[in-house]
């Protein structure tokens, strides 16, 4: 896939496995599928960052924790638990929203994306999600952060005309899976958020690096400003298991060098070493790439490659002296294991 660009037929898939493994899951907002809740959150994160909206939501939820309580308030008291949050439309529209909602349906949010679109303050990406994240409806969203993750993903312009703006909804309408819309909706909003961010992105915890035009692109990398003195080594780490027993192979590193003397799944320099070494130890049933881990050590960044491979039952080597050998899971987490692959293996 390597130089092709990425495969639009297999980027939801992709992730969704990435939201899976690596998003943002104990958002308070997270937490049901409330739509109330929801919107709140949506309203508050336009224009703001989590973390500040992180110290508001609750007191505004405690304050008026339902829609019924929102509609019933008087505007200055929504503006006063706003304080502070800034663009003081959005409160505004706020109040006349929830008054909408009791007045026109009962005080139960809409389910359609058109029908939420058509409340005060709610334009059609915030109506998608609600409609994604509270009724399973399939719609896409395309807020600012969208935009610039389609935009680089996909070699797309992000513009305010009538084409560009077509032209990006057509995308992220064609990109949208057939199942898992509300992990897929949140892996668009935290890849966003945290990794493909407006001014340097992460492009190293990606799982789109390998194939990202943005990442391929030879006059951007020429623009591109000098890299900072740190290294970079990417690292293929084999977690060669055992189907018929829970054991996992470790290895002992060297007294010198990147986390000396800890035990360690083996580490490679590319996969067909790591691939030798597990036919070595006992042939191979299956393979899992998983997603990269960037681990920042002082001096050096370490892009991990966690290989899981499975081997043939019963046809496993023999630990290797006090150097290397089967671990069941419980033991090799009571190890002096590096603190990514310590991570990499509670996870499982
Ligand atoms: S590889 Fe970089 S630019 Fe491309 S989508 Fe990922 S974070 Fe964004």
């Amino acid at each position: 896939m390597t130089g092709r660009g990425i495969d639009p037929a297999s980027f939801a898939a992709r992730l969704v496995r990435w939201q899976r493994d690596q998003g943002r899951h104990d958002l308070p907002w997270q937490q049901g599928r409330d739509p109330y809740r929801v919107w709140v959150s949506e309203i508050m994160l336009q224009q703001t960052r989590v973390d500040t909206v992180l110290r508001y939501y609750p007191r505004f939820l405690q304050r008026f924790p339902d829609v019924r309580a929102l509609a019933a308030a008087a505007l200055d008291e929504v503006l006063e638990q706003w304080s502070g949050l800034g663009y003081y439309r959005r409160a505004r529209n706020l109040h006349a929203c929830a008054r909408q909602v009791c007045l026109l349906h009962g005080g139960h949010f809409p389910r359609t994306r058109q029908e939420l679109e058509a409340l005060a303050g709610i334009g059609r990406s915030t109506a998608a999600a609600i409609a994604v994240f509270c009724f399973e409806q399939r719609e896409a969203i395309l807020d600012a952060n969208v935009q610039r993750v389609l935009g680089r993903a996909f070699g797309l312009r992000p513009g305010s005309d009538a084409a560009s703006r077509k032209a990006m909804w057509d995308c992220a309408e064609s990109l949208l899976p057939r199942q898992d819309l509300p992990a897929y909706t949140q892996g668009l909003m935290d890849l966003g958020a945290t990794v493909c961010k407006p001014t340097r992105p992460d492009c190293l915890l990606c799982p789109f690096a390998a194939d990202c035009p943005r990442e391929l692109d030879p006059v951007r990398a020429a623009r591109a400003p000098a890299p900072a003195a740190r290294r970079s080594l990417p690292w293929v780490l084999l977690w060669a298991r055992d189907p018929a027993r829970p054991a996992i192979w470790l290895q002992r590193r060297d007294a010198h060098g990147i986390w000396p003397g800890l035990w360690c799944l083996p580490q490679h320099d590319d996969e067909s070493r790591a691939l030798a070494q597990a036919r070595a130890l006992g042939g191979v049933l299956h393979c899992v790439r998983h997603d990269p881990v960037l681990h920042r050590l002082t001096h050096v960044d370490l892009l991990l490659h966690p290989m899981e491979v499975v081997l043939r039952p019963h046809a496993l080597a023999a630990d290797a002296g006090d150097g290397a050998g089967w671990f069941d899971p419980a033991r090799a987490l009571r190890l002096g294991l590096p603190a990514p692959v310590r991570k990499l293996l509670q996870r499982a």
